[in-house]
């Protein structure tokens, strides 16, 4: 858990909270995106034990905290419970969403209107998703890799092998989905 002391002096902090069941480019460009604007990004990975993940708590801080390896102003946690209390804990003043299509406003739209009334210091900022990732989400990764279909180019190289090792497929196979499969 990171504490308020820890990050004192690292200028503007945005959380990017969510599930990253698992980690996407999707993901990535959203951190990349807002590092141009934040000092420092905290990458915080929701223990939610009501919603069923595919990579355990362990499994999804192992590989982001191994993809932002070289990032610094990147820091990779976890929370549990509201995460307006979590904030609260940091210095962070801001929350970071990506969104997609229409369909994640509604959600995005109630979520943040519900931490801004828990706490009203706090803000949600929202960055479109980019042209090359619109369509590309955790739960699609996940169906499409279960079912062998390729996902290269959509998630890291360590996203890719750790989807092969859970879904016990080859990890050299490569495959397109094709209508008739
Ligand atoms: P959650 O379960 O909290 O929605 P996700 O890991 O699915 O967590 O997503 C975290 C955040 O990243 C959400 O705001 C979601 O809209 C955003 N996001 C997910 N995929 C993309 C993408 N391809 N482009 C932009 N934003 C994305």
């Amino acid at each position: 858990m990171l504490t308020k002391g820890e990050d004192n002096h690292m200028g503007k902090v945005a959380i990017y909270p969510g599930s990253f069941d698992p980690l996407t480019y999707g993901h990535i460009d959203i951190v990349e995106r807002a590092l141009e604007i934040f000092d420092k990004v905290i990458l915080a990975i929701a223990n939610n034990s009501e919603k069923s993940s595919l990579f355990t708590i362990e499994e999804r801080l192992e590989m982001a905290k191994t993809i932002f390896q070289d990032t610094p102003n990147v820091i990779v946690d976890c929370f549990k419970g509201l995460l307006v209390d979590y904030v609260a804990k940091t210095n962070a003043k801001v929350i970071l969403r990506g969104l997609r299509a229409t369909s994640d406003f509604e959600y995005e739209f109630h979520m943040a209107s519900m931490n801004r009334s828990l706490n009203p210091q706090l803000d949600t900022l929202f960055m479109m998703t980019s042209k090359d990732y619109f369509f590309v989400s955790s739960r699609t990764i996940k169906e499409v890799a279960g079912l062998g279909g390729s996902v290269d180019g959509l998630v890291p190289d360590l996203v890719v092998r750790r989807l092969k090792e859970k879904f016990k497929l080859p990890v050299t196979k490569k495959k397109q989905i094709g209508w008739d499969d």
